[in-house]
């Protein structure tokens, strides 16, 4: 970006929730079934059909409003957001808008030459989302509409413009994409819709007070997708400004093949939506025992977490915070630590052999083929010196592929680690009397040779001579010579 300008960025985003059934009616809301097969009078927009609002998209709201630091508003009012479109068959959205549900909150992100930086939210709104259409191909003349999307419950959560860089924009929705998925009412899925998110972008000369004209990027659908379209918008309201032209208020879709943003439509001002409270719904009525009662029940979030695994667990804050980052990752790790209480052992094994792996079969830590009892199982192994770190490597393939137990592998092939002395000595006299030469090299003083010894001893036991033990007795038996 040229340093004369800066840019300032808002994100919107909405996020589908895991509710069961719709926000109005009692339809299903899972995803994939076969087209309009989740609909009623109410979700279809029938004439005299009457919405009613599911609580539990209202408890959602307010776990996310108390995540994010909002006042939750004791008396919020839904309201229609009137405009014509073929997959919205009552002619206006359900939403929220001069009374939401949650306002003047923040959340805080990591800059990327790492200070600490609030980003504001103006307010977060519950809403019904519309239904789809779905174009059978180019000159077919026409389309189908899908209403099983009709009435699915969304968060639309507003953030200040608080953001100046591309940077910014994506850690701040990564954190609000980690908050909502902690709190288990998004499942935070980019592919299938469930959080997306507009960006309005604007840019203006370094210290100027006022906002520039912005314009609005609709729909990007994964964390590349923003920081490519945010940037491409930003050079190019600056060329644009640079070359005596004027940015205009409008909409803009990004093209994530070709990379560039292109004008969709004018931008509507709130006052085209003809916004007035929606008579068939009752305002909403939230308690202060009802938002203690969700504050109490609010699952931990990752500061928390984070805290207690350095504080209670020991773990570096590097550690806790790679553990504390996906909520899946987390809970398996404590799963393992259930098992066998060695946080520092269990968490390396899970940093690190079980990433790798989900990395290389591109699995979720929900598909994980190891389960965190079984992995836990092993690292009481190894603690308790029944396999040596180097076996532990065997055993965890072995759990991995065949989802038997470390103790069960441990059995079967025989992998028991030898620490009896006796066995160990016999081989350890054995490879020094087949070595005299590098034995002799030893004593005249050559250290290293040492290693070649070990390497020796471990490989005629396959491995499973205790290192200790090995170790010391090498060198006892060398300094006899
Ligand atoms: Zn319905």
């Amino acid at each position: 970006m040229k340093s004369r300008y800066e840019a300032v960025i808002g994100l919107e985003v909405h996020a589908q929730m895991t509710t069961a059934t719709k926000i109005f009616c009692g339809c299903s809301t899972a995803f994939g079934a076969p087209p309009n097969s989740h609909t009623c009078p109410v979700c279809l927009g029938l004439p005299g059909a009457l919405p009613v609002l599911n609580r539990k998209v209202v408890e959602f709201a307010i776990r996310a409003g108390l995540a994010s630091r909002c006042t939750i508003a004791p008396r919020s009012v839904f309201a229609r957001k009137n405009y014509f479109y073929p997959d919205l068959p009552k002619g206006y959205q359900i939403s929220q808008y001069e009374l939401p549900i949650c306002i003047g909150g923040h959340l805080e992100i990591e800059t990327k030459e790492g200070a600490r930086k609030t980003i504001g939210i103006t307010r977060i709104h519950m809403e019904e989302d519309a239904g789809k259409l779905i174009h059978p191909g180019e000159g077919s003349g026409y389309s189908h509409v899908d209403l099983n999307r009709a009435g699915i419950p969304l968060l639309e959560i507003v953030s200040e413009p608080d953001m100046r860089s591309a940077d910014e924009a994506v850690a701040y929705l990564r954190k609000l994409h980690q908050t909502v998925v902690y709190l288990g009412i998004c499942d935070g899925n980019l592919e299938e819709g469930s959080f997306r998110c507009d960006a309005n972008v604007s840019v203006r000369l370094q210290g100027a007070a006022r906002f520039g004209t912005r314009a609005e990027l609709k729909n990007i659908n994964s964390f590349r997708f923003v920081k490519q379209a945010i940037e491409y918008e930003i050079e190019r309201q600056i060329d644009l400004v640079e070359c005596g032209g004027t940015v205009v208020q409008e909409t803009r879709l990004f093209d994530s093949v070709s990379g560039v943003t292109r004008s969709m439509r004018s931008k509507e001002e709130a006052h085209d939506y003809r916004y007035f409270p929606d008579p068939d719904l009752v305002p909403v009525i939230v308690s202060a025992e009802w938002i203690d009662e969700v504050r109490t029940a609010l699952p931990e979030l990752p500061e928390a977490k984070i805290d207690r695994f350095t504080t209670a667990l020991n773990l570096s804050r590097q550690d806790a915070e790679l553990l504390a980052a996906d909520r899946a990752l987390a809970d398996y790790f404590e799963a393992c630590v259930a098992v066998h209480n060695n946080p520092k052992g269990c968490a390396n094994w899970v940093m690190g052999e079980v990433l790798r792996g989900l990395n290389e079969s591109g699995l979720s830590v929900a598909a994980c083929p190891l389960t965190p009892e079984n992995l836990g199982g092993m690292v009481a192994r190894i603690d308790d010196g029944t396999i040596s770190g180097k076996i532990a490597k065997t055993v965890f393939q072995e759990m991995w592929d065949s989802g038997k137990s470390a103790d069960r592998i441990i059995e079967e092939k025989g992998l028991r680690q030898v620490t009896d002395s006796g066995a160990i000595e016999g081989i350890v006299d054995e490879i020094i009397a087949a070595n005299a030469e590098q034995a002799a090299q030893y004593r005249a003083g050559k250290e290293k040779v040492f290693g070649f010894f070990v390497g020796q001893v471990m490989k005629a036991s396959k491995g499973k001579a205790n290192p200790q033990a090995v170790n010391d007795i090498l060198r006892h038996k060398l300094a006899q010579g």
